[in-house]
């Protein structure tokens, strides 16, 4: 009896025990039909030129053609005739318990069985299958009553063999029952049939109880189905009739003992696929594991962070990757001897390791910095990650270590540079792109009044905007600065406690990248309020006269351009004197420079009490002084220069040696409209007060347009 574990694949090729018997379609059905009978076979195929079966003709057929129901043909002559067709075949590579579910779900006693290319293999019957699947380990509890058919169908032996085969044909059942009084003494089968079959039509009128076989072989009920099965092996026959107290109860043919394994059989299958499925589920999940593993490696191998697991409870390192190795100068196998407090200089160096792990929230994660020891007893700085993680019942510490040797000279250098920008007299703020402020430097705060934490978040325009610019002022400055160019310029700007202060700014934008990406301003500020006094006073320096107090020649040339420029936009009059003071060295030389200067500077006095707020006296060099009186035509101009000569000439200079009489000299002008330059008039004053000179001094003479001409055209 062949043995098979039931885990493995049985191809339906190893069930095929002997030759096929074929036989060509033109065989006369009388020799199909002997053939049958006398070689106790229970079904004939025909093949095709490739040996591939092409039909097929069975017992059963032979009881449907017995009572005339197979098929159309009235008078079948030859196994082409009654042959069925095409034949259900399955490949001999197909697991033998498929094909026995095959055969059974299509009510088929028999199945071909065929190779790779068709060519017909074999025929494998119920029996085969039986004896296959085994009786030993299927049928331990069972009884025959268990896979008996209950009620099978029997007859009296006076009922003819016609009634019988009609039965069989309709029922698709493989025997009939013939009793005498209620018992079972004989029975009709299908293989009867196939000799009936032969024998012709005629024997279809026969009484059952001439042509059954018999004599029925019984078994009871409570027989173990394993030793009926054995019976039936022993003795070649398919069916038991089953008898209680001399009473037929039921009928266990060879099928019920193949559907009683079978049920047996679907439920091994069932557990078979279950168990393959969980081994399926199973491997995947390892597989799953592993490459979840291996993609984890992979990963920790790439990261530039030195990745360690340990054993949670001794320390001792049992993974580490090539970013720990190189950090902490160790082969990767001499890596794994070492624990970790070997490796760590955790905050108690006392309580190494556990000191760590302490701090641990249980399966928790903690961020550290401390310091890792490399194998030659060098401390890195390191951002440490350490988490526990509990997996295949054992818990690991996974440490994540980024070194932060670099980062932390990194932010030495940074803090440097803050003291630097701090120690700066520049205030230095940096804006984001809205002008928010970022940070500033310590001269912010000095400049400005704000502590940077004031200023952090609000724009320099709410904290320091005095308003003495222009909105164009600003709209100038933030299109330079957005054009990525540096602005630089002055402004006046308010500090905090309200006071005004005068800056020199340069704002710089800062970009992202090189994708051009303005993310930043930085605005250096000086304080500039002093030198801008400075600047002032020396610019007043430079245009006055330190003797007298009045504009020098530089400041009265400046006025005359200015105030010419301006009465010639309104179309306003403008006139100039020029006068010299008479005899003037003459004093000099009688009393002194001193008292010369003395002369000159109450002169200035003199004349500058006899002139409007709008005019504007200047000291040209020397003794010669001139005049700008705006809103004034040559007549006025004329008057003013009378009253001051005479003015000056009553009115002696008091000095420490006596009273000194002065007398001056002018000249008088009118800017003309036609004048492309103002000095135009100037030199027409100082040609009268030449005049005036000539003419014999103390008296005002004013200029001779034409003469001016004549002068300027040469
Ligand atoms: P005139 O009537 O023709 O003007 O005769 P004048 O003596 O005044 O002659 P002139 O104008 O040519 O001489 C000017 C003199 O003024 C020459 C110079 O020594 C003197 N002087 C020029 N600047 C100063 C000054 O700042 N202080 C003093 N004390 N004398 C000056
Ligand atoms: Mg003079
Ligand atoms: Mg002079």
């Amino acid at each position: 009896m062949p043995h098979h574990s039931p885990h493995k694949t049985v191809a339906l090729s190893s069930l095929v025990n002997h030759e096929p018997v074929t036989i060509a379609p033109d065989t006369p059905l009388a020799e199909v039909l002997a053939i049958m009978e006398h070689r106790k076979i229970g079904c004939l195929l025909t093949v095709d030129e490739q040996h591939r079966p092409a039909g097929i003709f069975t017992e059963q057929d032979a009881v449907r053609l017995l009572v005339g129901t197979l098929g159309e043909q009235r008078q079948p002559q030859t196994m082409a005739d009654v042959m069925q067709r095409p034949v259900f075949a399955l490949a001999a590579t197909v697991d033998c318990r498929d094909g026995f579910r095959e055969m059974i779900s299509r009510r088929f006693r028999y199945l071909a069985v065929v190779d790779a290319l068709g060519k017909l293999v074999g025929v494998v019957s119920e029996g085969d299958f039986m004896r296959y699947l085994g009786f030993e380990r299927m049928f331990e509890l069972k009884t025959v009553a268990s896979a008996m058919t209950l009620n099978p169908l029997a007859l009296d032996g006076t009922e003819t063999l016609d009634r019988a085969a009609r039965l069989m044909a309709d029922k698709r059942i493989g025997c009939v029952l013939v009793t005498q009084g209620g018992a079972p003494v004989g029975l009709v089968s299908e293989r009867d049939m196939v000799r009936f079959s032969r024998m012709g039509p005629a024997q279809l009128q026969r009484p059952l109880a001439e042509v059954m076989s018999g004599p029925l072989q019984t078994v009871r009920p409570d027989m173990p189905l394993q030793e009926a099965a054995h019976h039936m092996e022993a003795f070649h026959i398919r069916r038991l009739g089953v008898v209680e107290e001399g009473r037929l109860v039921g009928i266990l043919t060879r099928h019920d003992v193949v559907k009683a394994q079978q049920g047996r059989y679907i439920e091994y299958l069932h557990e078979t696929i279950q168990r393959h499925h969980h081994e399926v589920q199973k491997a995947h999940a390892e597989m799953g594991l592993l490459s979840q593993k291996l993609k984890a490696y992979k990963l920790m191998e790439h990261v530039s962070d030195a990745i360690l697991v340990a054993q949670a409870d001794t320390g001792q390192v049992v993974e580490a990757n090539a970013s720990a190795c190189r950090l902490l100068g160790y082969e990767h196998t001499a890596l794994l001897r070492v624990r970790l407090d070997r490796l760590l200089r955790p905050n108690r160096p006392d309580k190494g390791w556990a000191s760590l792990g302490d701090s641990l929230p249980p399966h928790g994660r903690g961020t550290f910095h401390l310091d890792l020891l490399t194998s030659d007893g060098r401390s890195v700085p390191c951002q440490v990650d350490i988490r526990q993680v509990s997996e295949d019942g054992s818990d690991h510490i996974v440490l994540v270590a980024r070194d932060m040797s670099d980062l932390m000279a990194q932010s030495d250098q940074i803090r440097l540079q803050i003291q630097a920008l701090n120690a700066l007299d520049h205030a230095v703020v940096i804006t984001d792109i809205t002008t928010s402020v970022v940070w500033a430097n310590a001269a912010f705060t000095r400049l400005t009044g704000y502590e940077l934490a004031e200023a952090v978040g609000r724009k320099p325009a709410e904290l320091v905007k005095s308003g003495k610019q222009d909105k164009a002022f600003y709209e100038r400055i933030w299109s330079t600065i957005l054009a990525g160019n540096v602005w630089r310029g002055e402004l006046i700007n308010r500090r905090k406690d309200g006071q005004l202060y005068d800056e020199e700014m340069a704002i710089t934008p800062i970009y992202a990248g090189a994708d051009g990406v303005i993310t930043n301003f930085i605005a250096v500020k000086q304080d500039i309020t002093e030198r801008k006094a400075q600047e002032a006073k020396l610019r007043q320096l430079s245009i006055t006269d330190p003797l007298t107090g009045v504009e020098n020649r530089r400041g009265f040339m400046v006025q005359l351009e200015r105030l010419h420029a301006r009465q010639r936009r309104h179309g306003h009059p403008l006139s100039v004197l020029m006068f010299d003071l008479d005899w003037f060295k003459r004093i000099n030389d009688q009393h002194g420079h001193a008292v010369g200067d003395e002369v000159l500077k109450r002169v200035t006095q003199l004349v500058g009490q006899r002139l409007r707020r709008s005019d504007h006296l200047g000291r040209l060099g020397g003794e010669e002084f001139a005049v700008l009186l705006p809103d004034t035509h040559l007549d006025g101009a004329h008057a003013t220069a009378l009253e001051l000569c005479q003015s000056v000439a009553m009115e002696p200079v008091m000095t420490a040696g006596g009273p000194i009489p002065v007398t001056v000299s002018v000249g008088v002008a009118e800017v003309g409209s036609t004048d492309a330059n103002p000095e135009d008039a100037l030199v027409r004053a100082d040609l009268a007060l030449y005049r005036a000179k000539a003419q014999g001094r103390n008296r005002v003479v004013m200029a001779e347009p034409e003469l001016t001409a004549e002068r300027l055209t040469p």
